[in-house]
């Protein structure tokens, strides 16, 4: 084992740098991994520009902890477990395996309820520097941490996609959907088109994805998307009503995080229909509440990370029903870090960015 690998280390908003530090050293329980991929999520870069409101909790900084290593999408091989970390994650040296992003404290009342993707703390890789991510060469899995085994035959960023896939069959599960039931996706980025597949799998009467760029649009389609809108072009309410006798989408899922999003989602939807709220916002976003109210009786869900969906996520992702060679857009180099937060930023040539540690 080397002392020291290389990891990218927050120094503060937009002052993310690649360091020699040591390799962290598992505690009783615990598991050293070494990472394989790492993926960039808009979450990341919500973090790294300072933006402060991410994971829902007022009580973190707006920014990354200072000395904290980004990055909780990721794939890794256990290169050291003790037999307490053996036994609860039935895991072997050798093993790929993921970890959900974030670590329960398995105390508070969430956790003790099974809502640990609610827990108190909230510790969630590369947030906060009691659980650093995995923009390094190797990371240490806590023991409160959920493992979970991923097959080899993967590429690794192929396999790290299983973060933001689970987050969007989380987004889906919270939907409800039935057989009949025509399902609008806003948004084509890696959790879109992740609730594309989801969709899907659900086998409803049509699953239609919104986006304004006929490339992504043409990924929802690879995805299960029988139905494509380019909103920069079409009126996706036509579409909606006259897929439905006139009546309106029965579910709508937000993955876009755009503000024009929510409201596009109360007009789509039918009296009695289904929003879910996945995107995350820059800012207020201002809506027609009656909406919600008066003139339709919507039920308005949120979802956050993807509790119990790791499992079909990974099913999903070992399969081969995904067309993952041209969702994991980019695979870089630890060292072109920045790069990868620039592709991500300017959104138009990326869909998912991963950063190989090698
Ligand atoms: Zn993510
Ligand atoms: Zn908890």
């Amino acid at each position: 084992m080397p002392e020291t690998m290389r990891a990218v280390v927050c120094h503060g908003p937009e002052d993310y740098r690649l360091e020699h530090v040591p390799v962290p050293v598992p505690g009783p329980g615990e598991a050293l991994v070494r990472v394989e991929a790492v993926g960039i999520c808009a979450s990341d870069l919500k973090c790294y520009h300072g933006a402060s409101k991410f994971w829902g909790d007022d009580t973190r900084p707006a920014w990354a902890e200072t000395g904290v290593v980004p990055g909780h999408e990721f794939v890794g091989e256990v290169v050291a477990l003790d037999d307490a970390a053996r036994a609860r994650w039935g895991v072997e040296v050798g093993d790929r395996v993921v970890s959900e992003q974030i670590v329960p404290c398995w105390e508070c009342r969430y956790c003790r309820r099974g809502q640990y993707w609610m827990c108190g703390p909230h510790d969630i890789y590369g947030f906060k520097r009691r659980t650093p991510g995995a923009m390094a060469s190797y990371m240490v899995f806590p023991a409160a941490a959920l493992v979970h085994r991923v097959s080899r035959d993967l590429p690794p960023a192929h396999a790290a996609f299983a973060e933001p896939l689970s987050c969007a069959l989380h987004a889906v599960e919270r939907g409800g959907i039935t057989f009949d039931d025509v399902v609008v996706v806003a948004g084509c980025g890696p959790i879109g088109l992740g609730m594309v597949a989801g969709a899907r799998a659900k086998s409803p009467a049509h699953v239609v994805a919104l986006d304004v760029s006929d490339d992504r649009l043409d990924l929802a389609a690879a995805c299960g998307a029988d139905v494509t809108v380019n909103i920069s072009r079409q009126d996706p309410l036509e579409v909606v009503r006259g897929l439905t006798d006139g009546y309106g989408a029965d579910v709508y899922l937000e993955g876009s995080g755009h503000p024009a999003a929510v409201g596009q989602g109360l007009n789509l939807l039918r009296k009695l229909g289904t929003y879910v709220e996945y995107g995350v916002f820059g800012s207020d976003v201002t809506v027609d509440w009656s909406i919600i109210s008066d003139d339709k009786e919507l039920d308005v869900r949120g979802a956050h990370l993807g509790p119990h969906c790791w499992p079909a996520a990974i099913r999903m992702l070992e399969s081969g029903v995904l067309p993952m060679d041209r969702i994991c857009t980019h695979q870089l180099p630890l060292a072109d870090f920045q790069q990868g937060l620039d592709l991500v930023g300017d959104g138009s040539r990326s869909v998912k960015v991963s950063l190989i540690p090698g």
